[in-house]
């Protein structure tokens, strides 16, 4: 027969000189608490922290960790501390087996409040786990940065770059990914935005065993920021900006157009998604006769609109031959639309971009890399920021981007 205490020094993977000593339930706490006492074999010997040799315990400290809930009970090792006379390097504190420095967690309740944090809101995980979401956001961020500080770049030749708001207002992150990785793709996030983002990644992507002479291809939108210092960081680097940036920056002009237009017309109800979505997604009723009015009635929205749904027309060309030729015509179709209508000047704005990077857009038709990596950043996005709701730093939507979105792997090591 196994006995109690042995039954829990398996489950916790105790090895000599650590023992069960004690264990016992506290009833009178709601829940209920399990509190296991760890012993320790007289005259042992317990590594140095710094060099490894063993020595001698100088005194020991009492330390106590939460533990994984044993049912429905919150559970808790207590357990003395050494601290090791070490000839070399004085007396430190030994570390023990089931926990890492410093963390008020054994490491199996650190794994499995991780594994809840991939899956949720930090917020809810800590919920589940009893823990303040404070203390559960101290765990995910050690594990999240040790690992990417693991990550190895010796490989990225394509890269994508997109900025987005961490919080309401203009607080920008800006975050890279590995154009040929199919899943996971994060290598890099960093707050800001422009030339300094860039020249951050180019940084990391030295620290980690890339070069910046290897980067063949960045995919990026069109601001001037991020292009110099594209052109900076990788001077071999061929820039194609994506079709999903072009969609962007005309439906941005579009609901500029109708805002003015709102201003001094009272335009349909339902206006506003209804020329945000695009011709073929689907529309409510209402939506739908918003439209049709303002196509009827030629408000300028409804001309912005025309010119944004005719991009479709382009997109859909199949060679760089054709699609050359189609961004010819949908300027010259565009321009003739909007004449010299001032309430039109957004829409002319965003042609006159379109025209002055037309190069880089027409170079994604020959690339390799699918425009669906960039469209991902997107929802990667708004799940990173729905799962850091509630403790919203630029520090912790990027370790929520890169626990969601980068090649790592959260290990808990076991000493
Ligand atoms: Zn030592």
């Amino acid at each position: 027969m196994v006995s109690d205490n042995e039954l829990f020094a398996l489950g916790l993977g105790l090895k000599s000189p650590w023992y069960l000593e004690d264990q016992r339930l506290e009833m009178d706490k709601q829940p209920h608490e399990l509190h296991l006492r760890i012993g320790v074999e007289r005259g042992s010997q317990f590594p140095c922290p710094i060099c490894g040799k063993k020595a001698k315990a100088h005194d020991f400290r009492e330390s106590t960790w939460r533990h994984l809930n044993f049912f429905q009970h919150h559970c808790y090792l207590t357990a003395p501390v050494p601290r090791v006379r070490c000839p070399e390097h004085g007396v430190k504190q030994s570390e023990v087996p089931w926990a890492r420095k410093g963390s008020g967690f054994t490491l199996l309740f650190e794994q499995a409040a991780l594994m809840l944090a991939r899956e949720m809101p930090v917020a809810s995980a800590a919920r589940i786990m009893g823990i303040t979401d404070k203390r559960l956001w101290r765990v995910v961020l050690h594990y999240v940065e040790q690992a990417m500080a693991e990550l190895d770049l010796s490989t990225v030749e394509a890269i994508g770059l997109d900025e987005t708001a961490s919080k309401r207002g203009h607080n920008y992150i800006t975050v890279f990914i590995d154009m040929q990785r199919r899943e996971r793709p994060v290598l890099f996030a960093v707050p800001g935005k422009g030339k300094a983002a860039v020249a951050a990644f180019a940084q990391h992507l030295k620290a980690h065993g890339g070069e910046c002479g290897r980067i063949a291809e960045v995919v990026c939108d069109m601001s001037g920021a991020f292009l110099s210092g594209v052109h900076e960081q990788f001077p071999e680097a061929e820039v194609t900006v994506d079709w999903f940036h072009i969609v962007q920056l005309f439906t941005r002009s579009v609901d500029e157009v109708r805002k003015a237009e709102a201003r001094d017309t009272v335009l349909p109800k339902h206006c506003r998604w209804a020329v945000l979505k695009g011709k073929e997604t689907k529309r409510t009723a209402k939506q739908q006769e918003a439209l049709d009015e303002l196509l009827n009635t030629g408000f300028d929205t409804a001309t912005a609109w025309l010119i944004k749904e005719k991009l479709r027309w382009v997109r859909e060309a199949k060679t760089v031959q054709a699609v050359r030729n189609r961004i010819t015509r949908f300027i010259r179709f565009a321009r003739e639309l909007i004449g010299d209508s001032f309430a039109l000047e957004p829409m002319a704005k965003a042609l006159e971009t379109l025209e002055r990077h037309a190069e880089r857009v027409i170079r994604r038709w020959t690339s390799t890399y699918t425009n669906a990596r960039m469209e991902g950043f997107n929802s990667l996005f708004q799940a990173a920021r729905a799962r850091a709701r509630g403790y919203s730093t630029n520090r912790t939507f990027i370790a929520m981007v890169y626990l969601i979105g980068a090649p790592i792997q959260l290990l808990v090591k076991s000493t």
